[in-house]
């Protein structure tokens, strides 16, 4: 039987930080994964560059059942204090956009900054570890693994959600808080892909690989992003944001011409330049090829002289407001996160130990809490697991 005070299971974003920030404090950690390779989102975010943080993190950012739940968390660990050690590690990055911080090489800085940190703390990293038993005992908690039988008093669930399964994601986590007698809101796909399949599908194929600027709403939230036209359907980070606030059957709303008031603007156009075609003062803002197809698609393209103002109103609309029911989502295949998860209300949100069995700990993705794009994840992930590392 291998002692030790800590154990925690998923070598993700949460569980690297968890344990190096415990076995600093002098705890002996033990890490296991089954998965072969550590922090394999990690390398796979931010399109290989990492988006670790968000300069303007607020708990505003977050989605939850429970909204105050992140805030002490993310208050005692921000992202000025990871910020602190990426330039401590002399890790390269820039702001891209909207507080953004992505590395200037590769995500593989940040995953090799936290297994430098864990290997200088002597945290214990053990991977190809299948965890097939835990049990609850008078020390703490007990597991029957691929390794053989561990024992702890303190055991930290870091297994994340179910999104990107080919890269170890399971719904593990889930079934040890159901075995500890925690209640799991329901999961679904966040940060992901819209598919359409009505009419639309051709529009979306023909423009895929289009991306424009636009203003993306659902159930009372909006974003200002880009959206990008996909083969499947809709993509971006306009979209990805919004896909958070979808559920199956809501409308979803975009403007794609965000800088003006389309009804306005279509009357000015066609008062300075009434001899112009609708299709050419659409492709200044879009591309041609876009342009054309919209004008093909949604509106007879005449000069705008010709237009009446009932037609001219029905123009803006669809501009300004083109409503449409995507047929469902990409799901955890491309999804960036997974909604719902470990109902926080049984969690404390100041040590991230359940309230229903003393010593279980729940961090990052596993628990009912996930960010908007843009770095917002990673940075509960550090978070969480920064605030259990003090209590484990
Ligand atoms: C493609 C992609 C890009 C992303 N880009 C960004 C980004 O740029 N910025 C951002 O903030 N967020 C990004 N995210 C989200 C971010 O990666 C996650 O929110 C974050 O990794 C969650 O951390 P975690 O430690 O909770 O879980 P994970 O990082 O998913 O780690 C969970 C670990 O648990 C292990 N595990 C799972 N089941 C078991 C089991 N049964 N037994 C043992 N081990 C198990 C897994 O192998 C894994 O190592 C991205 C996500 C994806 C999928």
């Amino acid at each position: 039987m291998h002692s030790t005070d800590v154990i925690i299971i998923g070598a993700g974003a949460a569980g690297l930080m968890c344990a190096l920030t415990a076995a600093n404090r002098g705890r002996r950690v033990v890490l296991l994964d089954h998965a072969n390779k550590p922090g394999k989102k990690i390398l796979m975010s931010g399109g290989g560059r990492c988006n670790f943080t968000n300069m303007y993190t607020e708990p505003g950012n977050f989605l939850s059942q429970n909204p105050h739940f992140c805030k002490s968390a993310l208050a005692r660990y921000t992202q000025w204090d990871f910020i602190e050690m990426v330039a401590r590690h002399g890790v390269p990055y820039h702001e891209k956009k909207l507080g953004q911080l992505f590395c200037d090489n590769k995500s593989s800085d940040i995953l090799q900054m936290l297994l430098d940190e864990c290997a200088t703390a002597s945290a214990d990293l053990r991977m190809d570890t299948r965890i097939e038993q835990i049990e609850k005992t008078d020390y703490g908690y007990q597991l029957a693994t691929s390794a053989g039988p561990f024992q702890c008093q303190s055991l930290v669930i870091a297994t994340g959600g179910l999104s990107i399964p080919t890269l170890g994601a399971t719904g593990f986590g889930y079934q040890v808080a159901r075995q500890f007698g925690h209640s799991v809101l329901a999961t679904r796909a966040g940060l992901v892909p819209f598919t359409i399949t009505d009419q639309l599908k051709a529009l979306c194929t023909e423009l895929s690989g289009t991306s424009v600027d636009c203003i993306a709403s659902c159930n009372g939230t909006s974003f200002r992003e880009n959206l990008l036209f996909t083969h499947r359907g809709l993509s971006g980070p306009a979209i990805l944001q919004i896909s958070s606030f979808w559920e199956a059957g809501d409308t979803v709303e975009i403007n794609l011409l965000p800088d003006h008031d389309a009804l306005v603007w279509l009357q000015q156009q066609q008062a300075e330049r009434p001899n112009s075609e609708l299709k050419t003062l659409l492709g200044e803002i879009f591309t041609k090829k876009m342009a054309n197809l919209l004008a093909e698609t949604w509106f007879v393209s005449k000069p705008m002289k010709q237009y009446t103002p009932a037609e001219l109103g029905q123009v803006a609309d669809k501009l300004g407001n083109w409503q449409l029911v995507p047929a469902g989502t990409e799901g955890y295949r491309t999804a960036e996160v997974t909604l719902g998860g470990v109902d926080t209300r049984e969690v404390s949100s100041k040590t991230m130990e359940s309230l229903k069995s003393p010593g279980l700990y729940f961090i990052g993705e596993v628990l009912d809490v996930s960010g908007h794009l843009g770095g917002f994840n990673f940075q509960w992930a550090w978070a969480s697991a920064y605030a259990a590392a003090q209590f484990v």
